[in-house]
């Protein structure tokens, strides 16, 4: 499997681009709408064959650049089924596979963040939206958020893997791109070390957070796949969706 981890500087948001090397299938996760025309060069630079874009939850931080991916290369839109988003052509659940060329990610359902939230597994690496961060984890205290829950998606679905599997996250606020299972279930501040379910639960509950400055429109916006070019909208978040 090829990967390119991208970044958006505004909403410190990581995309992957995956493809197959022999078919050049490709899958995109987590695009971000005002970095789509990067995004749709790259692909087109590439010579990928864009199957789909995959979010890993409804964001409320940024649009998702689904609808114009989908607009430019037909690709399917899948988010998952608890999103309620019928813009999408694809509705994943817990165990479904996403399947381009030889490679296989699998449909981890975990919820916590928000109801919606997936994780992708592959062979060697998990790409886990918001649900696990390089020593943190998505807030839960708005959207569909539950502490407890949140806890259980980390120690029954991610903590499980192999300890050399590579964790991709949505976002990182430090710099850091990437880690590792293993790495995470002993440095992680929050859910390492064999934390409890109630010392998670504390912790989340403690942290005294601001409200997302985008979450009205960006929620509205990704429960619609974000903006198509078709729509004739003002491509930047924060302005007017109707
Ligand atoms: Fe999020």
């Amino acid at each position: 499997m090829q990967m390119r981890q991208l970044f958006d500087k505004e909403s410190s948001t990581y995309s992957y681009l995956l493809w197959d090397k022999q078919t050049l299938d490709a899958v995109i996760i987590d695009p971000v709408l005002e970095q789509v025309e990067r995004d749709i060069r790259l692909i087109e630079e590439l010579g990928l064959n864009l199957r789909y874009s995959l979010e890993t939850h409804i964001h409320a931080d940024h649009i998702t650049g689904a609808a114009q991916l989908r607009d430019r290369f037909d690709c399917h839109v899948a988010v998952h089924e608890n999103a309620r988003a019928a813009c999408a052509d694809v509705w994943l659940k817990q165990g479904d596979h996403i399947l381009f060329g030889d490679n296989v990610l699998k449909v981890l359902h975990t919820p916590g963040h928000t109801a919606t939230d997936i994780c992708y597994l592959a062979a060697d690496r998990v790409f886990t939206g918001d649900t696990l961060l390089v020593r943190g984890s998505g807030r839960t205290d708005f959207q569909s958020g539950d502490a407890g829950q949140a806890y259980d998606s980390v120690i029954d679905k991610l903590f499980v893997l192999p300890d050399k599997i590579r964790v991709y996250p949505a976002h990182d606020y430090n710099g850091m791109t990437t880690s590792t299972i293993g790495e995470e279930k002993r440095l992680n501040p929050r859910l390492g070390g064999n934390q409890t379910r109630e010392g998670y639960i504390r912790i989340m509950e403690g942290m005294k957070l601001e409200k997302p400055q985008k979450i009205d429109v960006a929620v509205a916006g990704n429960q619609r796949c974000g903006i198509s070019a078709s729509e004739g909208l003002v491509n930047q978040a924060g302005s007017t969706l109707d």
